[in-house]
């Protein structure tokens, strides 16, 4: 595995590749890599011949007073766990690669982008879809592989695709958790140890909104109501959203008849963490 921090490095071995006929896949990452990026890698590296990761603290999808600073970052166990994984090369560049001082096109997305985390960090997604389509255009990848977890980034990403034709397939992954439930984020080396602990109220919340579903429920405000409760019996834990919404449209629903994503994004302390689950996988 070998790691580049230049567009014009990314470029000449992907050409290497595609001229002996090889497939690649692409998995996005902020980088402080876990077990949840790793499985993308793992998914990735046995559909496509060569796997490229990236690893990009992107400043733009970050808004004032966010962690962007803060942010994790550790370029040698990231690569260790790439590599493992199944990784052949990880794209590292600096913020000035990507983005030159006379930077202005953005892709920004209506609609979708407006709802959930898009009401919370205004600029967010436009953020994502600039990176994410600046990131196909450098690696021009046959397939890229998003997590579940980041329910509402997959969507918009399948939407940019289908909106902007871009020929690339865009792969969904299961969201992987801590033993305890926790969905594994760079994000969870915040909470101090009283934090972690209260953290589980997440999982355990949608726990019980999947057993509702899986009993028959579909009467949205009831399955909120029930996993509402539990984050509020926790004294570090304060909702910032949860809703049930359309999985293709971000819309809040009110019953569940199409397939939906049961999304929450709580402040543990500090430290937002999101978690979600897609009604269909309940
Ligand atoms: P990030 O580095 O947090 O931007 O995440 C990079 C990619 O890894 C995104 O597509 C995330 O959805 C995915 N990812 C992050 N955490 C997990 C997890 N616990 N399980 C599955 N995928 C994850």
């Amino acid at each position: 595995m070998i790691i580049v921090k230049t567009i014009k490095e990314v470029r000449e071995k992907v050409k290497e590749w595609r001229d002996a006929g090889l497939s690649v896949g692409l998995v996005p990452t902020m980088g402080y890599l876990h077990e949840g990026h790793a499985s993308l890698i793992k998914t990735s590296s046995s559909a496509n011949d060569r796997t490229v990761v990236s690893v990009f603290v992107n400043p733009i999808q970050f808004g004032p007073g966010e962690d962007l600073e803060s942010y994790p970052r550790d370029i040698e166990h990231d690569s260790e766990i790439a590599q493992t994984a199944g990784a052949d090369l990880i794209f590292n560049p600096e913020p000035e690669e990507m983005y030159l001082d006379n930077f202005s096109t953005f892709v920004d997305m209506t609609g979708l982008t407006e709802e959930l985390c898009g009401l919370s960090r205004p600029g967010h997604f436009r953020g994502v879809c600039t990176v994410v389509t600046k990131l196909f255009n450098i690696v021009k990848p046959d397939r890229a592989y998003f997590g579940k977890k980041d329910a509402q980034q997959l969507a918009v990403i399948r939407h940019m695709v289908q909106d902007l034709n871009v020929d690339i397939e865009v792969v969904g992954c299961p969201i992987v958790r801590e033993e305890d439930g926790l969905a594994k984020s760079s994000r969870n080396t915040y909470l101090s140890h009283e934090e972690r602990k209260a953290a589980v109220v997440l999982s355990k919340s949608i726990n019980a909104g999947k057993e509702l579903v899986k009993s028959g429920e579909k009467d949205a405000g009831i399955i909120l109501a029930k996993m509402q409760e539990i984050i509020e019996a926790e004294p570090l834990a304060k909702i910032d959203y949860i809703k049930m919404v359309d999985a293709d449209t971000i819309k809040q629903t009110k019953t569940i008849e199409a397939p939906a994503i049961c999304a929450m994004a709580v402040y543990i302390g500090k430290t937002r963490l999101i978690d979600n689950f897609f009604t269909e996988d309940a």
